[in-house]
């Protein structure tokens, strides 16, 4: 009697959960396969919950479905991923406009923005971010994540970094900008030594941090030959006693790093993943290609802050602008693996979030390669293969809707028209 009570009970369970269980048919005029790079015509992609369950021919979709979207006209891909942002920075073009979000906004009101900033990737058709450094807003991306995760707001998928790293006296706010006697809060973790540098891998990754994100150079300059250089920030010591124990935690390592001076120390360590790399030399290209190393170039934030920095006197970002599309080229040719990252936090928010795809196609990428790199190798950077960057079964139903050819016009993705990100729809300005 019991087991014939407990069984009709786990019945009703059962047929309540399908009951809730919500279906979506999708009918897409064009769709992407992001891994081999065909454009598809009239597929039709079934959305089960939060899950894409299938994606078929249109003309042999038979399933009956709680609803339809009709995106007959429109160009289908799925949700876009930037490698690079910074959900809690507002632009700082210089110096002082970073100092200013630092010292006069609360961290409270600066996770306010950062709720916008959230938003507007998602507007944006960017359903994921790999968040890199709060810069001095303490641990308030892993709220931000949690809050997104449990639907008390709108965001992408987010993969945090907390704090980040460096050495002390080497990162913003600059003690010597200021009255000696004040003790000013700064952008990320300092540390001196090994020891501390262990310290501060576990405690980031105790608070919440999915990766780690080290500043491995600093003070670039251009010398006679054309190529560049930096300042180291860590010793050999403290770089490797951070690569061990975020390897050994099985986590990831960031590092930005502009020059060979921060990119060699960087991945001897176990980076994974190279933030910037402006002034790359053959020597970084070739063991990054080796070594299968990312590279996130960020290339619109450094035309973005190159003009005001030099008139605040840094001409380096100007320097970077020259050379960097012939590094690009060489470093591609090289195969080195492209991801996408923007670096936007660094810029306006309300500026494009898909701008480095055109520079991409401007130096040699085609349309759906530049596609790719926010897409299946953006996934692969995150170890979510075939969970995110692709429609196919079994991902997570983020998708978004564009007019026209994106595979033509790359810059179609600065309009992206119709976003769903875990089977829900966000945005939708169809016509
Ligand atoms: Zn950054």
């Amino acid at each position: 009697m019991r087991t014939k009570i407990i069984f009709s009970l786990l019945c009703s369970f059962i047929l309540l959960q399908l009951a809730a269980q919500k279906t979506i048919a999708i009918k897409c005029g064009s769709l992407l396969d992001t891994k081999s790079g065909q454009v598809l015509q009239n597929q039709t992609i079934l959305v089960k919950d939060n899950k894409i369950e299938s994606v078929v021919a249109t003309k042999s979709f038979i399933q009956k479905t709680d609803s339809i979207i009709d995106l007959s006209s429109y160009f289908v891909l799925p949700g876009l991923i930037d490698c690079h942002t910074h959900v809690l920075l507002q632009a700082d073009i210089t110096s002082e406009d970073y100092d200013v979000q630092i010292l006069k906004e609360s961290i409270p009101y600066r996770t306010i923005r950062a709720v916008k900033s959230c938003y507007q990737s998602i507007q944006n058709g960017f359903t994921t971010i790999r968040d890199l450094g709060t810069e001095g807003a303490g641990f308030a991306d892993v709220d931000l994540k949690k809050a997104i995760n449990k639907n008390e707001m709108i965001g992408p998928r987010m993969f945090v970094s907390t704090l980040a790293i460096n050495t002390t006296g080497h990162y913003p706010i600059k003690a010597s900008d200021y009255a000696w006697q004040l003790q000013l809060p700064k952008g990320l973790q300092e540390i001196t030594g090994a020891d501390e540098a262990r310290r501060a891998v576990r405690s980031q990754i105790e608070h919440g941090a999915d990766w780690i994100k080290i500043y491995a150079d600093r003070s670039y300059y251009k010398i006679a030959d054309g190529s560049y250089r930096g300042l180291p920030n860590f010793t050999t010591e403290e770089i490797n006693a951070i690569g061990d124990e975020t390897i050994r935690s099985r986590k990831k390592l960031a590092a930005h790093a502009m020059t060979r001076d921060g990119i060699i120390a960087a991945i001897n360590a176990g980076a994974r993943t190279i933030e910037h790399g402006t002034g790359m030399d053959d020597e970084c290209i070739k063991l990054m290609v080796d070594k299968k190393i990312f590279w996130c170039p960020t290339l619109f934030v450094n035309e973005f802050v190159a003009d005001g920095r030099a008139k605040a006197g840094s001409i380096i970002n100007k320097q970077f602008t020259e050379t960097i599309p012939a590094t690009f080229k060489k470093a591609i040719a090289a195969g080195v693996k492209l991801a996408y990252g923007t670096d936007i936090g660094g810029y306006a928010w309300n500026l494009s979030q898909a701008k480095d795809f055109e520079y991409f196609v401007q130096w040699g990428l085609t349309p759906v390669q530049a596609i790719q790199t926010a897409t299946t190798t953006a996934a692969e950077l995150l170890e979510q293969q075939g969970l995110i960057g692709e429609i196919k079964s079994g991902a997570y139903a983020d998708i978004i809707a564009v007019k026209g050819d994106p595979t033509k016009d790359v810059k179609l993705l600065q309009q992206v028209q119709w976003v769903m990100k875990d089977g829900m729809v966000y945005k939708s300005e169809k016509k």
